[in-house]
């Protein structure tokens, strides 16, 4: 098995499962880190304008070996710019020197300044006029799905939400599959905050001769997951992609699965910011 693609409910456009993602990677930092993981067999980044490193991930993807069409590229809409979409699309498209990006998401909800529905209509225009190949949402809620679906014409492909074994999302992510939509993990290797050194990972690092992190993403990949695992050394860049030549049996899934604790390390969405 190799570098796998999903099918987005979007027309034709398909995500490499696997992706780079660049959030806390310093601006000057970027375009190096991000040419190393592109050698290194990714072909998807996700970033954000809120992670101030658009313009390294752009150089990365300008200077690749890889045709643009062939590279994947992820950016977010930020909280104060739900009012002013386009615009502050225009400007990340400019700071990626690109002429599109494939997959354009509201970053947050923000249910308190309520603005996400028309944040999501001028989403639509940017993906009808071909500027952003797929569109979705990043840390949305069943309600907040439920509304942007009731009240707007294209369902989100793809919602990106923290997601690791200690916080499996199983409801939202049988929400999103009843409806079409792809789930996306964020903090897939629980943001080097312990998950890693879990007991029961050990024992299956120790079965399959893969590292904890190969692990855990290997089970992301088996739920159906796309991940975009970060990290700032190339040794890792290079393990957290080598998970395509093994398979965690029906019991090892389970054994991850058991450790839920439902517990988030990232910010409320009913809340933030
Ligand atoms: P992550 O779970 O990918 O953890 C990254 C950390 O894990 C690294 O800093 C390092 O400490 C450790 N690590 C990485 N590879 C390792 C390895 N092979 N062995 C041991 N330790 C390793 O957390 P993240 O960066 O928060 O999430 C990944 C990406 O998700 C981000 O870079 C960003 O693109 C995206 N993200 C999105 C949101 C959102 O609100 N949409 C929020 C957070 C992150």
């Amino acid at each position: 098995e190799t570098m796998n693609s999903l099918m987005l409910n979007t027309d034709g456009v398909q995500i490499p499962q696997l992706g780079f993602g660049v959030f806390q990677v310093p601006a000057g930092e970027t375009e190096q880190l991000v040419a190393t993981a592109l050698r290194a067999g990714y072909r998807h980044v996700d970033t954000a304008a809120a992670y101030g490193n658009e313009e390294g991930v752009g150089r990365a993807v300008r200077a690749a070996e890889r045709p643009r069409h062939k590279l994947f590229v992820t950016t977010k809409l930020w909280n104060a710019d739900h009012t002013r979409a386009e615009e502050a699309f225009d400007e990340s498209l400019a700071r990626l020197g690109l002429d599109y990006v494939d997959l354009f998401l509201i970053h947050w909800p923000v249910p308190k300044q309520d603005r996400y529905v028309q944040a999501w209509r001028a989403m639509e225009k940017i993906y009808r006029d071909g500027r952003a190949k797929a569109i979705g949402t990043s840390n949305f809620t069943i309600p907040a799905l439920t509304r942007l679906m009731e009240e707007t014409d294209i369902i989100p492909c793809i919602n990106q939400v923290e997601l690791h074994p200690y916080f499996q999302q199983r409801e939202l992510r049988a929400f999103h599959e009843a409806n079409g939509i792809l789930t996306e993990a964020w903090g897939p290797l629980g943001q080097g905050k312990g998950l890693l050194s879990d007991p029961a990972l050990a024992v299956l690092s120790s079965k399959y001769c893969k590292t904890p992190a190969q692990i855990v993403l290997r089970w992301h990949l088996q739920l159906g997951n796309v991940v975009i695992p970060k990290s700032v050394t190339p040794s890792r860049i290079a393990e957290n992609i080598d998970v395509f030549d093994f398979i965690l049996d029906t019991e090892d899934m389970a054994a991850i699965g058991a450790l839920n604790r439902g517990q988030r390390l990232g910010a409320d969405p009913d809340t933030f910011n």
